[in-house]
């Protein structure tokens, strides 16, 4: 009977942990939303299977600037300053644990950015410890990067979250070692002379072919367990890649500009 009772407290104590979601409770709310910062409670997105290929392999158009070919690392920098020390090889690059992010060394604006990204085929850790990295415009807004494939997480960091703000729709990712593709549109915030923004950025995501967000406003910067108000720059800025420790792949980078209708 004491051994029986023993047990049960022991399962009620437990069974709350089974019943929440993974997140956080003690982080702020998310400005213009009901949610908090990585809320524990935020459902997550329903399971959309990808067909096999969408854009992967697509090649660049006459336009488009090529940001990486799958031979080198050229065009590219260290965060910080310095070479790269990502692998590079069989047509892709590879984060290494550590090195730290990378960047373009030239600058852009409102951008179509077509990148492809594999998450570790030998499936380690959890949650935000599973193939994660991650695709920065302006060394501020994320569209994360993850192997959201079986892998419990909070909705606002799942692959192609606008990290701790908006989760995708729906969760489209390949399983591990496979290549995904994002097609991304990206608008850059505006600022007037004073520095007060006019107006914010805008982001649109297909991962694999499935819409995960459709010319939707991102709240600011990207921060963790945070919310951050916008600061003023010039709109321009690179394209980063993250070091979050794991080795994920990316390949066939190309990038071009809006243009302007007559
Ligand atoms: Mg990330």
């Amino acid at each position: 009977m004491k051994f029986l009772s023993a047990l049960s407290l022991a399962l009620i104590s437990v069974a709350p942990a089974f019943a929440q979601g993974v997140g956080y409770t003690d982080t702020p709310v998310i400005r213009g939303q009901k949610w908090k910062v990585h809320d524990k409670d935020r459902p997550n997105p329903a399971i959309v299977t990808p067909a096999p290929t969408f854009s992967h392999g697509a090649p660049a158009p006459s336009d488009a600037t090529v940001l990486f070919d799958g031979t080198d690392l050229a065009g590219w920098e260290k965060d910080g300053g310095g070479d790269p020390k990502w692998k590079v090889e069989h047509g892709y690059m590879e984060v290494v644990g550590g090195s730290g992010g990378i960047h373009t060394k030239a600058e852009f604006g409102d951008a179509q950015l077509h990148i492809e990204f594999a998450t570790p085929t030998v499936v380690k850790g959890d949650s935000q410890g599973r193939g994660n990295s991650g695709v920065f415009f302006h060394k501020q807004f994320e569209i994360q990067v993850l192997d959201s494939y079986n892998n419990k997480t909070y909705a606002d960091g799942q692959a192609g979250a606008l990290y701790g703000q908006w989760p995708p729709l729906v969760n489209a990712i390949k399983s591990p070692g496979e290549w995904n593709s994002y097609d991304i549109i990206f608008e850059a915030p505006q600022f007037d002379a004073d520095g007060k923004l006019t107006k914010p950025a805008y982001a649109t995501v297909i991962l694999n072919g499935v819409l995960l967000h459709n010319r939707k406003e991102i709240n600011g910067p990207t921060n963790h367990r945070a919310t951050d108000p916008y600061k003023a720059y010039s709109g321009k800025g690179p394209i980063s890649l993250q070091d979050h420790g794991n080795p994920t792949r990316f390949r066939n980078i190309w990038i071009r500009g809006l243009g302007q209708y007559n």
